[in-house]
């Protein structure tokens, strides 16, 4: 018998605020009803917010961030196109895979797990690319596996520096509503998150930014596509259709998260996350463990992967908050399986869900055997909340 609140500390599926799985408690409604349109209209110009793009075009697949990873290429290159990737964890390895399988020619840089995107190794390539043979380069913004968030940025930046024309994917599937993302700014052409990390949502929506660029490419893009054809998606958004049954309830919650999120202020929320994850990191510096990420640049504000002291499993740390504690924590992914496990600060959470993690996470790791004193984690984020004031004042959530 489990009592009392199942804490979820996992960097996705996130948190749902009540409000919002309450706005999700609707009856089924026609798709095809004239008034439809006042809905979806509107969660396509929120998200054009959240994505920081004023001339990119959101599409909403039924589906998860994986879904919208293969939207994103099958729509816009040709089979056999070269693409440039680098890959340092569990979902660039993915990405790699998944373009591997629809067939293009995957030129991949292995960094270290726990390294960022080689941005001067991209330069490097795209600096001796003078036929253009690249047509696209991936980028993972933040790597959830390992808590890596990369320069997106700075990409844009060696990509300009050689007048490179490649198209630019952006992984934001564990970044976007949390940690700092510029389409426009960053000159993205494909961007893609899911429903179910920043925007607090249960999973089942693959959502992608479109630049014009990319558009552009996908009327003459070769791969086969036929679910995710972007054309047949764009004809019937329009008005604010779709070419197949949309999942209406996560739609009713999107309104809602999409308005939480403009209460608080885009860049509050992300504030709100650089906060948070401070103190978590306080916390496993205080316990002596270090994390993946390599740098403090590299440091992500949604997700922590903690290395767990020599001769500790992880898998014991995550099953003993789990089964004795009610928490679940992140697992280590692939080759870290056993070495490391993962604190989730990210969607809707707030200084005492952070301290609580901390606090199980420390019986759970003084339990499966690691030197770790009661309260050392605890007390470091404790004195970063309380004595940092908040970046900015957060607005209250108007009437709900
Ligand atoms: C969660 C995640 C994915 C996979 O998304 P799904 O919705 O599970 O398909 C891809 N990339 C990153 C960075 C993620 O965090």
């Amino acid at each position: 018998m489990r009592t009392g609140q199942t804490h979820l500390f996992i960097p996705g599926p996130t948190n749902v605020p009540e409000v919002v799985r309450q706005a999700m408690n609707v009856p089924m409604q026609d798709m095809r009803a004239p008034d439809f349109g006042d809905l979806t209209l509107g969660l396509f110009a929120g998200l054009k917010d959240v994505f920081r793009t004023k001339t990119g075009q959101i599409m909403m697949f039924p589906g998860s961030g994986t879904g919208a990873w293969e939207a994103a290429i099958t729509n816009t290159l040709n089979p056999g196109d070269k693409v440039l990737m680098a890959r340092f964890g569990q979902f660039s390895h993915l990405w790699v895979e998944m373009a591997e399988r629809l067939g293009l020619t995957v030129e991949v840089i292995d960094v270290p797990w726990g390294a960022g995107v080689p941005v001067n190794e991209f330069a490097r390539r795209l600096g001796a690319d003078k036929a253009s043979e690249i047509k696209a380069v991936f980028v993972t913004h933040n790597e959830t596996a390992t808590g890596v968030t990369s320069d997106v940025a700075a990409v844009r930046r060696v990509m300009d520096e050689c007048f490179h024309d490649a198209l630019l994917f952006v992984d934001g599937v564990s970044s976007v509503a949390s940690i700092d993302f510029r389409m426009d700014d960053w000159g993205v052409d494909l961007a893609v998150t899911g429903s179910q990390k920043g925007l607090m949502l249960p999973a089942g929506l693959g959502i992608l930014a479109v630049s014009e660029k990319a558009l552009e490419a996908s009327r003459h893009a070769t791969m086969r596509r036929a679910y995710f054809e972007f054309s047949d998606m764009l004809r019937l958004n329009t008005d604010g259709y779709f070419p197949y049954t949309p999942p209406t309830q996560l739609l009713h919650g999107l309104r809602k998260s999409l308005d939480r999120i403009a209460a608080e202020g885009l860049d509050n929320v992300i504030a709100r996350h650089h906060r948070l994850a401070e103190g978590v990191r306080r916390g496993i510096a205080a316990w002596g463990l270090s994390l993946v990420a390599e740098h403090r640049t590299l440091y992500s504000d949604t997700v922590s992967a903690i290395r767990v002291p020599e001769g500790v499993d992880a898998r014991e740390v995550i099953r003993i908050a789990y089964e004795d504690f009610n928490a679940s924590f992140g697992s280590g992914l692939a080759r870290l399986a056993g070495k490391v496990f993962r604190i989730g600060h990210l969607g809707d959470m707030n200084e005492g869900m952070c301290l609580t993690a901390l606090s199980l996470a420390e019986m759970a790791l003084v339990r499966a055997g690691a030197d770790v004193q009661f309260g050392s984690g605890v007390a470091a984020a404790q004195d970063w909340y309380a004595t940092r004031p908040k970046v900015r004042q957060q607005m209250p959530i108007a009437a709900e």
